[in-house]
């Protein structure tokens, strides 16, 4: 990317985040100081309510700031894409591509949106490097996470999380060891918080080999899909590509691999395409 480009989306990270993250906050200790016993069940409902406000406003709000969004105009692909998704039984509003060359040659391809206003992105640098039919087993394998509710079910899943992480600090604020502990002297609400979110992601950590695992699980089974609704060959060769411009390794550390990849290894994942 460009020095300016660069600078631009620095700006507009921190606008964002003081417009938006502001009122948030002050919301959260807003109730932490109101509600009484139970005002981490209050600040977690508020929480699941914001994600899932800013996950809806984000396709038409928030992406465009970033990026700007074309209508497919190659006829031949969308022909394809077309069949691909009546084939699948998915009803889209339409098909957008996506100037994700101008931050790096990065290629992919995603939905946003929600019920019959499911819109599908493909970055340039996907349609610029793949052949059509490698996009329809990129796409394939994309709608075989959206058939899976792969996307639900890890929203579900951070809901989950976010409600133990708040259920934990329910008891922490009160504390006096936790404030000791972490070497403070003074114990108050907001420090609390603070302290917390700066601790937390320690003892998260320990959590990322479960969630890579998850997380592979569910890219097997979307291959899968892929391989039963489109070309598991044209999948490879789509895949091979991506690891090229990815600069990804072929041969990864096994344990390292376990614990932190989301997607597995190149080879096993080739090998069980080669398999379908
Ligand atoms: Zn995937």
């Amino acid at each position: 990317m460009t020095l300016r480009i660069f600078l631009a989306d620095l700006l507009k990270q921190a606008s964002l985040a003081i417009v938006i993250g502001t009122p948030v906050l002050l919301a959260v200790l807003w109730l932490m100081a109101r509600m009484g016993e139970l005002w981490w069940l209050y600040v977690w409902l508020f929480w699941c309510a914001f994600n899932l406000l800013f996950l809806f406003v984000y396709p038409t709000w928030i992406a465009p700031l970033f990026n700007k969004f074309a209508p497919l105009d190659d006829a031949q692909l969308r022909a394809r894409v077309e069949a691909l998704l009546a084939r699948c039984g998915f009803a889209s509003s339409g098909l957008f591509v996506m100037d994700g060359s101008k931050r790096s040659s990065h290629g992919n391809a995603y939905f946003t949106g929600f019920g019959k206003s499911k819109r599908i992105v493909f970055f340039d640098t996907l349609l610029g490097r793949l052949q059509a039919v490698e996009v329809e087993a990129v796409l394939a394998h994309e709608l075989g996470h959206f058939k899976h509710r792969h996307v639900h079910k890890r929203i579900g899943m951070l809901f989950v999380m976010s409600l133990g992480f708040l259920a934990i600090l329910g008891q922490l604020i009160d504390a006096r060891w936790f404030f000791n502990g972490l070497g403070l002297t003074s114990q108050n609400t907001a420090l609390g918080l603070l302290l917390f979110f700066l601790a937390a992601p320690v003892f998260a950590f320990l959590l990322t080999p479960l969630l890579s695992l998850l997380s592979r699980r569910d890219e097997f089974q979307a291959d899968r899909y892929a391989a039963a609704h489109a070309s598991a060959s044209d999948l490879v060769a789509a895949l091979v590509k991506m690891y090229e411009d990815n600069a990804a390794t072929l041969t990864p550390d096994p344990l390292h691999s376990l614990f932190y990849d989301s997607h597995p290894p190149a080879a096993l994942r080739i090998a069980r395409l080669q398999d379908a």
